[in-house]
């Protein structure tokens, strides 16, 4: 395995931490006018627009705007679910492998909600994805004060108790722990940046050249898991994914007597996830779409921790800077799984956008069941590279 930083260390580092078994629902793009005139003055605390990123991915937008139709969704998350429904239990089977128990928390996550209507509205979908394994308690203000004394919850009118979610106290620490079993078991990390990969046909069949800053290495099988780089291994190859980043934010802040809590919290009204973890309170934003090489715009970080500070007193940042990482996103809300189209032996494994710390493991399980011919736990047909080549064209972008 090579990676230019070690695992662990990128968008993986500084996420929620949040392994979400309650989520069956995809991240459409807005298209009810209501939401995109309150998204439109781009100073939202859920998500916010950068001009150079739309020029760059207008034609993943697009496509993301017409994937985002009830009906296209409604499909998508049919397939979308069958991933979700692996995630705890792959993390366990993971989890028991790398004597990694000691960061896992299985006591879900908060949902808090400022308004009645989104409450209700929550809640009437919780009910129904009950037939899809999601398992939640709605939560009276007084509930809700008594499982999370420290925090003021003025402004609140009640929320979710996701039960059956995971919570993860350093997901950095988590992938170290994976990987670090990854190797117990003959496996072998090194740091390098990969530079380039070529097709190379030898005595035993086709196989792969990889060269990287340091080394080249030869190889049989060829797993593309770049996260949000992606596109770039592959480009020369001949492949063009509308992979688009959505970057977000997270700051720690130490942790006191006052402001200790059990949950993680999410802001339903205002995007935002407030986070025990083992480096402080993690406050981490919504979603930025910017490009991956912009400098960091701390505009909306800011606008959080003014409300995150009403809700839990939070003194002393950790950090003199805050972390920022890109979810790697697709247009139609799904991962790219499976097999390249025009290479023998080449996979790939990226994409999963607001997910992917929780669908990492059955990533995995499935791309060694495809690349040793094994029955396959969940179909992959629906997470397919093929699925866009008839909207793309592959010289743009
Ligand atoms: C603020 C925020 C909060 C989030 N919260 C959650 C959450 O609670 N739950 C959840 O499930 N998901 C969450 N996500 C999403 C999740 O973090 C990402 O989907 C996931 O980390 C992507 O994992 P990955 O392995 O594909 O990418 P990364 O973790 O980014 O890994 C990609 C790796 O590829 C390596 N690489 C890239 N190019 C090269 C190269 N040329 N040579 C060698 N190595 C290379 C990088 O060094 C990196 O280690 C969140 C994301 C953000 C930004």
């Amino acid at each position: 395995m090579l990676d230019r930083k070690l695992p662990g260390l990128e968008t993986s580092y500084g996420n929620a931490g949040l392994i979400q078994r309650e989520a069956v629902h995809t991240h459409p793009f807005p298209r009810q006018i209501t939401e995109m005139v309150r998204v439109l003055p781009n100073q939202g605390t859920d998500i916010r627009y950068r001009i150079p990123a739309l020029l760059r991915y207008h034609q993943a937008l697009l496509q993301y705007w017409k994937y985002s139709t009830p009906a296209s969704v409604k499909k998508i998350e049919s397939e979308w679910q069958t991933l979700i429904a692996h995630c705890t239990s792959e993390h366990q089977t993971m989890i028991e492998a790398s004597n990694a128990d000691e960061l896992i928390t299985r006591d879900g996550w908060l949902q808090l909600h400022r308004s009645e209507e989104t409450l209700k509205k929550a809640v009437d979908t919780a009910i129904l994805d009950r037939e899809k394994g999601v398992e939640h308690r709605v939560l009276s203000l007084e509930e809700l004060k008594a499982l999370e004394p420290n925090a003021n919850f003025d402004g609140f009118v009640g929320a979710i108790h996701w039960l059956n979610s995971w919570q993860v106290s350093n997901p950095s620490a988590l992938v170290k722990a994976y990987a670090k079993s990854f190797e117990e078991m003959q496996g072998t990390i090194v740091e390098s940046n990969v530079q380039e990969i070529q097709p190379e046909s030898g005595e035993d069949g086709a196989g792969w050249k990889v060269i990287t800053n340091n080394e080249t290495y030869y190889s049989d099988h060829l797993v593309i898991a770049a996260g949000p780089w992606s596109n770039e291994l592959i480009k020369p190859l001949g492949y063009n994914l509308p992979l688009f980043p959505m970057r977000g934010y997270h700051q720690h802040f130490k942790v006191s007597d006052k402001n200790t809590i059990h949950h993680s919290m999410f802001d339903m009204d205002k995007g935002f996830v407030m986070g025990p973890m083992q480096q402080g309170i993690r406050i981490t934003t919504g979603a930025e779409m910017t490009t991956m090489d912009a400098p960091k715009n701390f505009g909306q970080l800011k606008t959080v921790l003014k409300l995150a500070k009403k809700i839990l007193p939070l003194e002393d940042a950790v950090e003199s800077e805050a972390w920022a990482g890109s979810r790697p996103c697709m247009p139609d809300m799904k991962p790219v799984i499976g097999p390249a189209d025009k290479h023998d032996k080449l996979w790939f494994a990226f994409g999963h956008s607001h997910q992917g710390f929780t669908l990492g493991p059955i990533t995995g399980r499935l791309v060694e069941e495809l690349i040793h011919d094994k029955p396959l736990t969940v179909d992959v047909e629906p997470f397919n590279a093929t699925r866009f080549s008839k909207y793309f064209d592959p010289k743009s972008e």
